[in-house]
């Protein structure tokens, strides 16, 4: 009896051990998409998570989805000008985390305007950069979450269009042009960690030892916060970027640890 007991106890110690995947900051060599609708949600959401992937070695690829030119309050703002500071901006929050700005992939679609592309075409090109690099690993937006459901117009067409390219890319009578001419073969993602996830998060980062890095990530997006969203200047009022800090350490914690959170999954969402 006692060795049944003993067989089943290891039996099922055996199958935690085989079930538990490798974990995503431990991940080494890989290669990695994040999607992101603007250039500041890859910042926010995984900067601590980018770090640790960048620091292992792993190949990551930033797709950006639009330019980021409309939000300013300043009236001499244009949106040529808005476009090439966020652009710098990104690159600034990259180069932090380890990030070559030659990693950042641009589509440069309209801030706003990413709705109002033709979704065919866009499922289209994004199908073709997933068969192109081959992740073994896809981060993207969720729209899960109800203020990215309901108040984000970007993030709606970012997320459902990349889970759509997600399952495009695996079967090869989608967009078959891709293999003919471009010698793109089908590619099936393992995993994929969507943020901005809210109570459907199933996945913690904890990022206690680099959460300054991402503060300071973060910092590189002057122009998104005052007092550079109103009339913008290059550089930080020291006041308001410590008090951008302090509100981004209590945004950051759970359980008294600095986390960053995901919703995995595998296949086609459903496991
Ligand atoms: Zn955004």
């Amino acid at each position: 009896m006692r060795l049944s007991i003993l067989i089943f106890a290891i039996s099922v110690l055996a199958l935690a051990q085989v079930q538990e995947p490798g974990r995503l900051e431990n991940m080494r060599g890989k290669t990695v998409m994040l999607f992101t609708p603007h250039p500041d949600d890859d910042t926010f959401c995984c900067a601590g998570t980018l770090y640790k992937l960048a620091k292992n070695g792993n190949q990551i690829h930033i797709v950006i989805y639009t330019n980021d030119d409309k939000g300013s309050y300043d009236p001499d703002m244009t949106s040529e000008r808005l476009a090439r500071i966020r652009m710098h901006e990104e690159e600034e929050a990259c180069r932090i985390l380890g990030i070559a700005k030659e990693s950042i992939l641009w589509l440069q679609y309209h801030d706003g305007m990413l709705e109002y592309a033709n979704p065919r075409d866009l499922v289209e090109q994004v199908t073709g950069l997933i068969r192109k690099y081959r992740p073994d690993v896809v981060l993207s937006v969720d729209p899960g979450a109800e203020s990215v459901r309901w108040h984000k117009t970007d993030h709606r067409m970012a997320a459902n269009n990349t889970m759509d390219a997600i399952r495009a890319a695996e079967w090869h009578l989608y967009f078959p042009n891709q293999r003919l001419h471009d010698g793109l073969e089908p590619w099936r993602v393992p995993e994929e960690y969507y943020y901005y996830a809210g109570k459907d998060a199933n996945y913690f980062v904890n990022i206690d030892d680099v959460a300054e890095i991402k503060l300071n990530a973060a910092a590189a997006h002057v122009s998104q916060f005052p007092p550079a969203v109103e009339k913008y200047r290059a550089d930080w009022e020291p006041a308001a970027l410590e008090k951008l800090k302090a509100e981004l350490r209590q945004m950051g914690k759970k359980d008294g640890h600095y986390v960053e959170e995901f919703r995995r999954a595998t296949g086609f969402n459903q496991e």
